[in-house]
């Protein structure tokens, strides 16, 4: 297959492109989804717009209490930030355990969340932690919560003349506390696949909030919002704790109705919720 290839210097330069396309052009970040997709004929684009020479969006920034992520951040720069490992560790402990070294060098925040995984390992923590994406065209500027950028299974809420260029979220407070763990590799069998990210905020004894998303149970990650107001304004005990455990089944069972990977998966969440439960140290 032929096509153009762009290669913008700047956001604005990628911008104009996109919106003077005759016919459709696709965006590149690190290509670790993207290449396989148009080999596999999902897209056909008549051109390629590569965002690798952006430097604008490849800064980790932390001002004023928020925390913004150029949308070419990759993987491996998520796992190696020293905010992130510090403050946020859920975001950093998901970017660490996504594919091989490769990928992890090569793929980006941005390209994790417009590619809609439903068992994108990034997006569970963006949820878990309220993240917002800002999204531009060359007339518009907008910004959306996560959850609301996504449209399904590998669908998205971008138009063909936007990209995203920032994620941005509100960096935890000190006294909180953030987890992930997940089950299974992309080559692995689509029923072997799963992922919890938590982020607990605490206040003395008490759990002040609780944020708990699930990956690879639904079309796109979710928060399973009966789970955190189980531990909302607790003590944190075993007891609580195991409540949540063999709730968080009830959670999986409703959303996967009678398909074939509901039997395997209700058993599975709990293995996976205690450990993510452990790895906050609540008792
Ligand atoms: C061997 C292998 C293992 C993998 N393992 C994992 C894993 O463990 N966990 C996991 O979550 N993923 C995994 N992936 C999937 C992939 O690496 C991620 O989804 C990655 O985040 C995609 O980012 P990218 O920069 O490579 O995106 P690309 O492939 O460049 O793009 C992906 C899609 O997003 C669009 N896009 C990219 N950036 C933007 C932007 N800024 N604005 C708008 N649209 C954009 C592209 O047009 C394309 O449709 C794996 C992939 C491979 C090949």
């Amino acid at each position: 297959m032929q096509y153009t290839f762009y290669m913008p210097k700047t956001v604005r330069e990628a911008l104009e492109i996109l919106v003077q396309a005759e016919g459709p052009l696709k965006v590149l970040a690190g290509g670790t989804d993207l290449m396989l997709d148009i080999r596999n004929k999902k897209y056909q684009p008549k051109g390629i717009v590569d965002l690798s020479g952006l430097e604008e969006l490849k800064q980790i920034t932390f001002d004023d209490g928020v925390v913004r992520i150029g949308s070419m951040v990759t993987f491996t720069r998520l796992a190696n930030s020293s905010l992130l490992k510090e403050r946020v560790t859920v975001l950093a402990e998901a970017a660490s355990v996504v594919g091989s070294p490769q990928i992890r060098n090569q793929g980006t925040i941005g390209g994790n969340i417009a590619n809609a995984s439903p068992a994108a390992d990034i997006v569970p923590p963006l949820v878990a932690l309220g993240a917002v994406v800002q999204v531009e065209s060359a007339q518009v500027k907008r910004e959306v919560p996560v959850p609301e950028i996504l449209a399904g299974a590998g669908k998205n809420n971008l138009a063909p003349d936007e990209i995203i260029t920032e994620i941005k979220f509100l960096l935890p407070d000190e006294q909180s506390r953030s987890s992930f763990v997940k089950f299974g590799r992309r080559n692995a069998l689509a029923i072997a696949r799963m992922s919890v990210a938590t982020v607990i905020t605490l206040e003395e004894n008490l759990i002040k909030e609780a944020r708990i998303a699930l990956g690879a149970v639904a079309p796109n990650p979710f928060r399973a919002t009966g789970l955190e107001e189980m531990l909302a304004g607790k003590s944190p005990s075993k007891e609580v704790l195991e409540q949540v455990i063999a709730a968080s089944s009830q959670v999986v069972s409703e959303k996967l109705g009678n398909r074939p990977s509901a039997k395997w998966k209700n058993e599975a969440i709990k293995g996976l919720m205690r450990q993510a439960l452990q790895k906050l140290k609540l008792v």
